[in-house]
């Protein structure tokens, strides 16, 4: 069976080393030009958070141990504060639970070197789709240089083409279909905190930089020369009315100044980037066209799980075609099945996420809550699990996680309100004898709150599945 697949970013290039692992013949049509071939100037490349999913993924087929060195590890995150304090957040409770910042292009280009040595794999760079019959899995392409036009058929069309999916429009034309598309308020653009002159790093480098604010918001990946990506994120409109970014950078994030000093440039010369969120359904036509990553369901990027869960869905999509070898259509039904319900939470949690980011991490209550979450993540291992764990650390699909996640949270809340029954209990006994004139109580009523809350976390054990 020949596959064609639309779109040579992560999830496009990840799904033909699957494909091609099934003795699949695959060719893979991409709009830019081969981004092994340009200089690194031409090949700006933004950096990506890499997590348990995409990890996962990319172990299946066993490209891992090749990815690792060109990464690095992030260990949390580091949280600049209003007044020049930077706490550090780690992102799990155990050793290991860290993420992983790998220049897109890095990522990509051995994505494409592994898949082309597979027999059977082909790129075609700078094709771009316009057009598709549906019924017979046709691709019309344009060569981008020469503007010549071609069709080319397979038994199925893949579009792995982004959020802006074409694959997805002819595929949905005139059907019965669901589209819902979201523009956020907020755009983003790309600010350098490049490596000292030294060649040092300028901050600490194994971490996420964040700079929360309600008015703007700024998050930085590092890199493996020691230099940063920044991604400054404002309401869209407020990018072209700071017409002297260093005087706003002063004013809400003053220690960006010294890091940054190539800002004032940087900000006049760098687009502002969009941010969209996309469900829509079907996924999938007549076992001859499906849809994979950001074609079917982009999220905002404040939970780190777009790429992740493009991946992912490689994943899910291989193993279907390997319950149904022989029928496509079933394989696909399969694959929307399995994945849309995860998906569609995932949209929420990312659409929260940037809440969390903006509006609640300077917040001293909600820094002391992630440090409790932590703490019950280690000392109820396996039995507590936070859901950001769950989301980035873990495989467990994204709506389990969350499933589980309110179900701790319940738990909590009752051993809680239990905690609190008991301290009353065992306060009474005092009060009482407070009242009547009495001494202080005997040493076993006053360790009679510890007991209780002893017995109400043996019952939370009891009560709570396994994870
Ligand atoms: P894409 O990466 O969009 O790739 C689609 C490919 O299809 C492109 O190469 C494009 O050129 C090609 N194409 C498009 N149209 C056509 C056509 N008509 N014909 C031929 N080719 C075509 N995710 C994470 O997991 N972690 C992060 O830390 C993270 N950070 C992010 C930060 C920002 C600012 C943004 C915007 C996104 C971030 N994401 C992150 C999300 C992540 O980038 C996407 O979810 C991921 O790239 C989706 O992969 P994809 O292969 O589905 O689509």
């Amino acid at each position: 069976m020949k596959i064609i697949i639309v779109g040579a970013g992560p999830a496009g290039t990840l799904l033909a080393c699957y494909l091609a692992g099934r003795g699949f013949r695959v060719e893979v049509y991409e709009r830019r030009a081969d981004p092994r071939l340009l200089d690194e100037d031409e090949s700006r490349s933004i950096n990506l958070g890499l997590s348990a999913r995409g990890i996962a993924a990319l172990t299946d087929i066993g490209l891992m141990d090749t990815l690792r060195p060109l990464t690095v590890p992030m260990r949390g995150r580091a949280i600049h504060l209003p007044g020049g304090a930077v706490p550090f957040q780690p992102y799990g409770a155990h050793e290991g639970e860290i993420l992983h910042s790998v220049l897109r292009r890095d990522l990509i280009t051995t994505l494409i070197d592994h898949a082309e040595a597979q027999p059977g794999v082909t790129f075609h760079f700078r094709h771009r789709l316009v057009g598709l019959d549906r019924e017979t899995a046709t691709a019309r392409l344009v060569q981008e240089e020469t503007g010549a036009t071609s069709s080319v058929s397979g038994d199925a069309v893949i579009g792995a083409d982004g959020a802006f999916s074409q694959v997805r429009a002819h595929m949905q034309h005139g059907l019965r279909a669901d589209h819902h598309q979201e523009f956020l308020q907020w755009g983003y653009k790309e600010l350098t905190i490049p490596a000292a002159d030294d060649g040092s790093a300028r901050t600490r480098l194994e971490a996420l930089h964040v700079w929360p604010g309600e008015n703007a918001l700024i998050v930085a990946h590092p890199n493996r020369d020691n230099s940063l990506t920044g991604t400054l994120f404002l309401p869209a409109e407020r990018f072209d009315e700071i017409t002297a970014p260093e005087e706003f950078f002063r004013e809400w994030f003053p220690d960006t100044l010294d890091l940054m000093p190539h800002l004032a440039k940087e900000y006049a010369e760098h687009p502002v980037g969009h941010l969209v969120s996309i469900r829509t359904s079907p996924w999938h036509h007549r076992g001859r066209v499906a849809l994979i990553g950001d074609a079917c369901h982009a999220v905002y990027p404040f939970y780190g799980q777009g790429m992740n869960s493009a991946l992912e869905d490689c994943t899910v999509l291989d193993r279907c075609v390997g319950d149904h070898p022989t029928d496509l259509g079933a394989a696909f039904a399969e694959y929307q099945r399995l994945r849309k319900p995860h998906t569609d939470v995932l949209d929420e949690l990312s659409k929260q996420n940037f809440v969390e980011l903006r509006d609640r991490l300077r917040s001293p209550l909600h820094l002391l809550g992630k440090k409790a979450d932590l703490l019950l993540a280690r000392v109820l291992p396996g039995r507590w699990v936070p859901l950001y764990t769950m989301i980035s650390h873990t495989t467990v699909p994204y709506a389990d996680a969350l499933a589980r996640a309110r179900r701790q949270d319940t738990l909590l809340r009752r051993a809680g309100v239990a905690a609190a029954v008991a301290g009353l209990a065992a306060a009474l006994p005092a009060v009482l004898r407070a009242a009547r004139g009495a001494g202080p109580a005997p040493r076993s009523d006053r360790t009679g709150l510890a007991r209780l809350v002893r017995l109400a976390q043996r019952n939370t054990r009891k009560g709570e599945p396994p994870c």
